[in-house]
């Protein structure tokens, strides 16, 4: 059996991690005396929330983008929310989860910490694929920063249950539309490829577009990302249906706006 140590720091984690080949296990990280993981807060404009803070301590704080809460409160159960963190969530690099979708949207970004170093990235770029990311072994997640955002119009829905692990597939749409004109807008696709979906060439091409213009070219729009949707056949449900209900999702958002 493996033997585990409790750091009683993050220093003492972070150093611990330079030394030895060592897994990280967040349950234990309440145990620490002082972890700084744990605390979320809004500094400037952006809210910085500590890799350890729990599924529930994020979707119940008032600082955290409505989007992200929304998205943490469809997932598991108060179980899976109380005792898993956000850092596991994201390190877990699940594309059908609900973490991500809403990260990509918001462009967060992370903070990945060494002993001696520390390298901040778009959520995007930490996430290499399926259950991979870009961390090193001597590195951990320390914190995730949200910038605050200029979007007014908000859209999440997932298609699964809550008994899955995680969702089936997931869509997740925001926009800023001022004077009947769109300012800015975000559409991410989750559960239908290796890696969540963002495309910003695809979203440049839209702003601009009046509220009228960008519902009449619903189908040229669903035409874009056609081609990025690439899901697994599995025994829940077909690639086809998988497709069909994604691009359904973006069209509802679209009408929506
Ligand atoms: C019953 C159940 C239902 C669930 N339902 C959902 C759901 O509906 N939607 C959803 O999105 N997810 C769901 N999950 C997934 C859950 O939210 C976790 O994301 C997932 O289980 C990973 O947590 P873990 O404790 O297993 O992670 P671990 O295996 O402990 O962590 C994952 C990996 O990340 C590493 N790691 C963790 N924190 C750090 C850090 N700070 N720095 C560096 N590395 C780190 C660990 O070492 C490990 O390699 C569910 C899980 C369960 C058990």
């Amino acid at each position: 059996m493996a033997d585990g140590i409790i750091p009683r720091f993050y220093e003492e984690a972070v150093s611990l991690l330079d030394n030895k080949e060592l897994t990280i296990i967040t349950d234990q990280a309440d145990l620490m005396i002082k972890n700084p993981l744990n605390i979320i807060k809004r500094k400037k404009n952006a809210v910085h929330i500590g890799a350890t803070a729990t599924l529930e301590a994020v979707k119940t704080c008032p600082h955290v983008p409505e989007i992200l809460r929304k998205a943490i409160a469809s997932l598991g159960s108060p179980k899976v929310r109380h005792t898993r963190t956000i850092g596991d969530s994201i390190c877990y690099a699940s594309p059908a989860g609900e973490t991500l979708p809403p990260l990509y949207l918001l462009e967060a970004e992370v903070v990945c910490q060494k002993v001696d170093n520390e390298r901040r990235m778009p959520i995007e770029a930490f996430i290499k694929g399926p259950g991979e990311t870009v961390l090193e072994e001597n590195e951990s997640l320390r914190e995730i920063i949200i910038k605050k955002q200029a979007l007014t119009t908000f859209y999440y829905k997932k298609v699964g249950g809550r008994k899955a692990d995680v969702s089936k597939i997931s869509f997740t749409g925001a926009a800023l539309v001022k004077n009947q004109k769109i300012k800015d807008i975000r559409v991410v696709f989750g559960g239908v490829a290796p890696c969540v979906i963002k495309k910003p060439e695809i979203e440049k091409q839209l702003i601009g577009l009046s509220r009228y213009e960008i519902k009449f070219k619903r189908e040229w729009i669903k035409h874009l990302y056609e081609s990025y949707i690439k899901p697994l056949d599995n025994q829940e449900s077909s690639i086809e249906y998988k497709k069909d209900r994604s691009l359904k999702l973006l069209d509802d958002f679209i009408l929506n706006l």
